[in-house]
């Protein structure tokens, strides 16, 4: 480093401030207000070594006290700004994925939602039951609701489906063998796998058939003295089209009972009502599993049934029992929080409004020109607009849960970040998965953007 370079360096250290001086200042005040004196000391501390650092490395030439000041600031503006995105902060969904892993699979019901912060977040009769004054059975409302809306004998409520399957085969197949078709060794999503579920639980695989066919006798033959039970996994994300064959559940279940063994069923998405109505035709109803004679069937609560993250297992009392006297129970179950959004939202379902109040069943059962009548009427409010240009086109909102569109968070003002889905470079928003009172807001964000 030439020698006047290296006086500019030392001129430009001399005016940095120290730690105390931009600690007393209005930005770092603010963060201290916050999130603690310590927190903001910290980013202080930070800021200051950062603009250290520029200064040597990068000859960054400060001439005044003040500006060094404002450099140190202006940093400390933008970290506070990007950590306060951090963290599970309310989003605007106009991806039109619905059930959007990303951005917390289901959004609640106004009634669970309502639940959660009315009773549950208070003390609440968890397991206390109020007619007889005395200890009660934990998650029993919920339960009972869900063997009416399923016609199973009995139900257990875990954690997610995840946990189900693995609690399932843990303490029916741990130690036996499990007979699956091939066309069923799915990958749902991240971290589950059928065969890496099916190798933790303790359960050896045993595989039948082809990708595309797996035949009855296929079945039949993989069963042997070890085998425990013949697991059914509805796979969810992913369909096996044209020359393809498979057993009926129904014969599975004449197969697995007639062998003494067990059938469970993981439904995955798990729609309790039949929502061919609204165009998904290929979602199986958990209540026709239990028709066709599964023993234990496992879905998710926050996919098609629209509540709170959690894991549903029903079936026959017998099996169901066992896994709720079974010690994992205790480490699977869920809280009080969860608990009651999902009885709220059973509840809808049993007053036959699911598909009115339930915010996925809602948005599922939009059609297109009632999208695109609102469509219309959003553009009609962005009037003016110099350099932005919006038209409606025709395009394919997704239920979710499968493949992740590319997303982008479209900005990040003050409330609510809008995500949005960019395709052939064009920025889609797709009102299918923007709740009508979220409307007017998402006007004021997309002109801020003009
Ligand atoms: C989604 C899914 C799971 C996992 O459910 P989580 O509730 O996310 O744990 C398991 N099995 C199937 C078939 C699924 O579709």
């Amino acid at each position: 480093m030439s020698k006047a370079r290296t006086e500019v360096s030392a001129a430009a250290l001399r005016n940095l401030p120290s730690v105390d001086e931009v600690v007393r200042g209005s930005v770092a005040r603010r963060i201290a207000e916050a999130a603690g004196e310590t927190h903001a000391a910290k980013l202080v501390r930070l800021a200051i070594e950062s603009v250290r650092k520029d200064i040597i490395q990068k000859n960054l030439d400060i001439r005044t006290r003040s500006s060094a000041a404002g450099l140190i600031e202006a940093k400390l503006k933008s970290w506070w700004s990007s950590e306060k995105l951090a963290g599970t902060r309310r989003v605007i969904n106009a991806t039109g994925v619905v059930i959007h892993t990303n951005l917390g699979r289901a959004p609640l019901s106004e009634a669970a939602r309502r639940a959660v912060v009315d009773e549950a977040a208070s003390y609440c009769s968890l397991e206390y039951d109020l007619e007889m004054g005395k200890r009660g059975k934990r998650c029993g409302c919920v339960e009972d609701l869900m063997v009416e809306l399923t016609g199973a004998e009995s139900a257990l409520i875990v954690n997610n489906c995840a946990a189900a399957a693995f609690f399932v085969l843990n303490v029916f197949a741990a130690g036996g063998e499990v007979v699956i078709s091939r066309g069923e060794m799915v990958e749902i999503g991240g971290d589950f796998r059928v065969p890496d579920v099916l190798s933790q639980s303790g359960a050896d695989l045993r595989e039948v058939g082809t990708t595309n066919r797996t035949k009855f006798a296929d079945y039949e033959k993989a069963i042997n003295e070890k085998t425990r039970l013949i697991l059914r996994v509805h796979p969810s994300n992913y369909r096996i089209v044209g020359f393809t064959a498979m057993p009926s559940l129904a014969e599975l279940s004449n197969l697995a009972h007639s062998m003494g063994i067990l059938l469970y069923e993981d439904l995955g998405s798990g729609s309790l009502i039949d929502l061919t109505s609204i165009g998904l035709t290929d979602e199986p109803v958990v209540k026709d599993s239990i028709v066709a004679g599964a023993d234990i069937v496992s879905f998710s609560g926050d996919k098609l049934l629209g509540g709170p993250q959690s894991g549903i297992i029903i079936g026959k009392a017998v099996h169901i029992e066992r896994l709720r006297k079974h010690p994992l129970y205790r480490a699977l179950r869920v809280d009080k929080l969860t608990l009651s959004a999902l009885e709220a939202t059973l509840r809808s379902f049993r007053r036959g409004a699911a598909e009115n109040d339930v915010p996925v069943l809602r948005m599922l059962s939009l059609t297109r020109s009632e999208i695109a009548d609102r469509a219309g009427r959003l553009l009609g409010k962005l009037t003016g607009l110099t350099n932005l240009r919006f038209e409606i086109v025709d395009g394919v909102s997704a239920v979710g849960g499968g493949a992740a569109p590319s997303v982008e968070p479209e900005t990040a003002l003050t409330a609510p970040p809008v995500i949005a889905r960019i395709v052939d470079d064009r920025v889609m928003i797709d009102l299918r998965t923007v709740a009508e009172a979220d409307e007017s807001y998402l006007t004021e964000v997309l002109r801020t953007l003009d």
